[in-house]
């Protein structure tokens, strides 16, 4: 799964739509402390359907919203727009057939998540599912915080192994599973 371009409007310290195109080969992101480094993967981690407000370092998910600053006023939403290469067709029926998918996720004060895949409405768990199958999901290993190295070191057996499942992409298949189960 190739990430082809992000665009985030609103979310943490991009207050104005900003747009990053995400060439092939290896990007790197680099700048002063406390620029937004981490809140650009974080906005990746977000729109892939992280629904735990601790890992965007916040208390409650509205606080991903841009909440101000000394000379502009806080937002009343925020959106992030990831595009993936869908050339190969690999993305899963439901989602759009064509050669860019496009998955945006935006939050509203007071009115919670939509997600949307080139335009149209889709489910929270349809996006978390799409990306965990793709072993790129919002727990991904492959994305791996500040500090989350040393964590891992000191993990016990159990999370140690959750990462590796990740790793090795059967994540969704666990999920299917614990779905099936309860119905
Ligand atoms: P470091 O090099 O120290 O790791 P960084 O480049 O990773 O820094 P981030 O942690 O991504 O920096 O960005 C932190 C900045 O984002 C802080 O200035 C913080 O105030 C700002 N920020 C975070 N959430 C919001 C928000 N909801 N509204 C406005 N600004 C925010
Ligand atoms: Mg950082």
């Amino acid at each position: 799964m190739r990430f082809t371009r992000l665009r985030l409007n609103g979310f943490k310290s991009f207050v104005d739509p900003t747009e990053l195109l995400i060439a092939d080969g290896l990007t790197g992101v680099v700048g002063p402390n406390g620029c937004g480094k981490s809140n650009l993967l974080e906005a990746l981690r977000w729109v892939m359907g992280e629904n735990r407000p601790t890992a965007m370092r916040g208390g409650e998910m509205e606080d991903v919203i841009f909440a101000g600053a000394a000379t502009r006023g806080a937002r009343h939403f925020a959106e992030v727009a990831l595009s993936i290469d869908n050339s190969d067709r690999l993305a899963p029926s439901g989602f759009n057939d064509a050669d860019v998918l496009e998955v945006s996720r935006r939050i509203t004060r007071d009115a919670g998540s939509a997600y949307r895949a080139n335009g149209k409405e889709v489910r929270a768990k349809d996006v978390q599912m799409l990306f965990l199958d793709a072993s790129t999901g919002a727990h991904s290993p492959a994305l791996v915080r500040q500090g989350q190295i040393s964590e891992l070191i000191n993990a016990k057996p159990r999370s140690r192994r959750r990462v590796l499942e990740e790793a090795a992409g059967i994540s969704g298949l666990y999920q299917r599973r614990h779905e099936a189960e309860l119905r």
